[in-house]
Formats: structure tokens, C-alpha cells, sequence
């Protein structure tokens, strides 16, 4: 802690997964030496820059750009990119440092980073947008590369941000290669790359679910949420049979206890990808219930799914939860539960999935992207998706092996933590102290 004032995110990370190796390392004690966990813990290198761009009405704006290259033991730093007025260099590093084992868990050669801005897009006009990303490349452009360095999207950043950047990139760089994943389909970017991190937060519960003998057929479900993320979880676990009751924002949460319909996907994909609305937008014109300033979780599901942000679900929404008979959690957000959260879960016997195991399609597919780029082909839809499913089955199994305890129960969280340190922490090992 004293190494890290003031970045309570990073903590938090760290410590939940370095409490959870701890018994790992103990029995392994290999992986005590060589200052292994503290190197692990210290990103290689964190980068902040100015990022000047002038608005509309001609005045200079000022915001800090950053990007965390937290590891690169397994191959080049990737991670997204996110733009929310919260950005700091806390939530930056927790990010990266999770990438770290999340990447690892998706048996890809990607080390970890992550990057972004304090640059809030909320009311910018698409000449604000566009300019912001350009002048946020003109200073990141030195520090990726394909082989560097590969960034894309996150909170804030989707395919309009990162085809921006992309494109800045191939004009600073004078190169067509593959810095950026995300992009759009006419410029290298890969089938299913957008539906990604929601198809497999899905796949990862049903899976969760399947192993304990159930399946997300018929089963109620809540989203929070309504970006990337959330829209693909909320199309996946309506195709595998669920009822969709609820999607949110930072304003308020729309319960629909009759479920999400393929037709009400459209209404919110509409309000939210192209008319840059709001879910209160959403609730008006398909005529559902909006609840302002709430979250999702006091409404009764078997399945909760947070797709928002960090620490959107906090012990008291947990309580909650189990007590309206949730089952299974699965985390489309990066670190949603708090470490209070996390511990009623785990001790009332919720299925429970940490973002690093259950997201990491989207990252994964980021993955295939870069393949696919560097072989100069495009795989279909039905391909791409049979390897995200492939993949995430894997970390599935990966998790079972690592945490399953003497009792019999998943702990999902030292699973993947052990499973993602072990990979990270050989190929440390077997290339020295640097
Ligand atoms: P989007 O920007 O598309 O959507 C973010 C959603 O979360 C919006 O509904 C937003 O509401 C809400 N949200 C953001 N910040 C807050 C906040 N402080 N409080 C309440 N709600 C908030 O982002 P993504 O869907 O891409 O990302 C969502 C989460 O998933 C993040 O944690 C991200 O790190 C994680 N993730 C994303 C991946 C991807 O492939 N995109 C991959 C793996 C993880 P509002 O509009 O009101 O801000």
C-alpha cells in the first residue's frame, strides 16, 4: 500500500488475487523465488501524456492520455482502451494487471495492458470525437505495435473510436499491420469480435451451470449495463432460452419482467449504438418500466450478469441477490463485485464467475483477430464463434482443475487466478530477472 497511495482499485485487485495464490504458492514454493510476486505486482512500464485537441467552439481542451504495459512475459501488451471522466491511474493499473491472467486464461501468446483517458465523449459531437482520438494517437502511436503493443476497445470505446485511431495509427506509421483490434469489418477486423465479450460471458455461465447439473433455459436473468457488453449478453442468454429482465446505465436500471424480446434488442441497439441515447430513451419508446438511480440487483433473478463497471454490486446488492435465490454470477464487467460481494457469493454457494475467466472472450476473439490479420484471411462467423466457444469451454476446465476444493465445490476465483499466475509465472521464471 505504501508503494501505491491513493489507488484503492489496484489494491484491491491485487490482493484478491494474491490472497487467493497464497496456499497455491505455499504448496508450490517455487513460485516464492526469484521475486516473482513482486515483480508480477509492478507493471514494466506506465506511460501518461498530454492529450491537447481544440472543440468546436475553438477552445483547447486538455486531457491526460495513459497506457499500462503491465506485462509482456507471454507475448505483446493487449488491452483496451477506455474513455470515461473516472479514468485514473488506479482503475488503469487494477485493469492491466487483471488482463494480465485473464489473457493467459485464453491459452493466446498476449501479455496484459490497458489505456485510456479521462476524456468524457458524453455530449461530444462525432468532429469531437474523431479529433480527440487523433490527437490520443499522434502521442500512444510511439509506444505501440503490432508486436509491441496492441490496444482496443473498452468503456467509452467502440467501433467508431477505435477505427479513428486505427486509421491515425496507419497515417503516423506509414504500416497496414495490426496495432489495433476492434476494427471495422472492411478494414481487418474480425467476425463476432463485437459480440464477443457478451457471447461468452454467457457461454462461461452456462457452462458454470451445466457442470452443476442446470442450464440457463428458462431461467430469469438481470443485465446491468447497456454498452457492448451488456447488448451481446443480453442476445445470447435470450437465445439460450433465458428471460432478460433488466439492462441499466449510470442513471437507472428498465425492468422488464416480461423479458427482452429480439425486437426490444433492436429498440435498445437503435437508442444506444447510433442515436448515442440513454436506457430511460430505451424504456419510453418500447414502454417498460424505468427505475431512476437504481441498480438491477434487487430485482429477483437466478442469474445476475453485471456488464457496467468496477464495483457496481457491492455486498448489501449481494445479500440481496442470494436471498431472492440467485445461483449463478457471472462477470461481463471487469471486477463488478466487490471484495464484499465476492465473499457472500462464495460462502452461500453461488455459482460465481470473476471477470478475468468470464469476459475474457472478448480478448480472446481480439486474439483471433490478430491471427487472422497476420495471415491476411478472414474466418467466417460460425468459425470464429465455434473457437470463442472452444475457448471459453477451456477456461472453464481450467478453472475446474485449479479450484475445485476437498469439498467438492468450484471456487471459480482461485481457479482462475491459479491457472492464469501458473502460465504467466513459468514463462517468468524460465526467462530470468528482467
Ligand atoms: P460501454 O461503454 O459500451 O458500456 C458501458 C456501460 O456501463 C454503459 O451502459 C454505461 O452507462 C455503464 N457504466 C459505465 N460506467 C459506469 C458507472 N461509473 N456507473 C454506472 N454505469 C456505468 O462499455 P463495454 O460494454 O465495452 O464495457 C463494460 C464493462 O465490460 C467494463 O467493465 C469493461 O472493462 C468490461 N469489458 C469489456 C470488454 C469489451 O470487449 N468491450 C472486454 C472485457 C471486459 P453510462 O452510459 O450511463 O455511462
Amino acid at each position: 500500500a505504501e508503494r501505491n497511495p491513493g489507488q484503492p482499485e489496484f489494491l484491491q485487485a491485487v490482493t484478491e488475487v494474491v490472497d487467493s495464490l497464497w496456499p497455491f504458492i505455499k504448496a508450490n514454493p517455487r513460485y516464492a523465488e526469484h521475486g516473482l510476486l513482486d515483480r508480477l505486482v509492478e507493471p514494466e512500464r506506465a506511460i501518461l501524456f498530454r492529450v491537447s485537441w481544440v472543440d468546436d467552439h475553438g477552445e483547447v481542451r486538455v486531457n491526460r492520455g495513459y497506457r499500462i504495459q503491465h506485462s509482456s512475459a507471454i507475448g505483446p501488451y493487449k488491452g483496451g482502451i477506455r474513455f470515461h471522466p473516472s479514468v485514473n491511474l488506479s482503475i488503469l493499473k487494477f485493469l492491466a494487471f487483471e488482463q494480465t491472467f485473464k489473457n493467459a486464461l485464453t491459452t493466446l501468446p498476449m501479455g496484459g495492458g490497458k489505456g485510456g483517458s479521462d476524456f468524457d465523449p458524453k455530449g461530444r459531437s462525432p468532429g469531437e470525437v474523431m479529433r480527440f482520438c487523433q490527437a490520443f494517437v499522434t502521442e500512444l502511436y510511439r509506444h505501440i505495435g503490432s508486436d509491441t503493443d496492441v490496444p482496443a476497445g473498452d468503456i467509452g470505446v467502440g467501433g467508431r473510436e477505435v477505427g479513428y485511431m486505427a486509421g491515425m495509427m496507419k497515417k503516423l506509421s506509414n504500416r497496414a499491420d495490426c496495432v489495433f483490434t476492434g476494427k471495422g469489418l472492411s478494414f481487418g477486423g474480425s467476425l463476432i469480435r463485437p459480440e464477443a465479450t457478451g457471447y461468452g460471458t454467457v457461454y462461461f455461465a452456462e457452462e458454470m451451470l451445466r457442470h452443476a447439473g442446470r442450464s440457463l433455459e428458462n431461467m430469469r436473468v438481470s443485465v446491468s449495463g447497456s454498452g457492448n457488453v451488456a447488448q451481446y449478453a443480453v442476445e445470447k442468454a435470450m437465445a439460450l432460452g433465458a428471460r432478460v429482465i433488466t439492462v441499466s446505465d449510470s442513471s437507472g436500471t428498465v425492468v422488464d419482467p416480461e423479458g427482452f424480446t429480439e425486437e426490444k434488442l433492436a429498440v435498445l441497439m437503435e437508442v444506444k449504438n447510433h442515436l448515442y441515447g440513454r436506457v430511460s430513451d430505451y424504456a419510453e419508446r418500447v414502454g417498460v418500466h424505468f427505475e431512476p438511480g437504481r441498480r438491477p440487483w434487487h430485482v429477483p433473478v437466478d442469474v445476475a450478469l453485471p456488464c457496467a463497471t468496477q464495483n457496481e454490486l457491492d455486498g448489501n446488492d449481494a445479500l440481496m441477490l442470494v436471498r431472492n435465490g440467485a445461483i449463478c454470477v457471472a462477470e461481463g464487467a471487469n471486477m463488478p463485485s466487490t471484495a464484499d460481494a465476492v465473499r457472500v457469493f462464495e460462502e452461500n454457494g453461488v455459482l460465481y464467475a470473476p471477470g478475468k475467466a468470464s469476459n475474457a472472450g472478448g480478448v480472446a476473439t481480439s486474439g483471433l483477430e490478430m491471427s487472422q490479420n497476420a495471415m491476411r484471411m478472414s474466418w467466417t462467423r460460425e468459425e470464429v464463434d465455434a473457437r470463442l466457444l472452444e475457448i471459453m469451454r477451456g477456461i472453464h476446465a481450467a478453472c475446474i482443475k485449479h479450484g475445485t476444493r476437498d469439498d467438492g465445490r468450484v471456487s471459480y476465483v482461485d481457479g482462475a487466478n491459479v491457472a492464469g499466475f501458473v502460465k504467466v509465472a513459468d514463462a517468468m521464471l524460465a526467462q530470468g530477472v528482467i
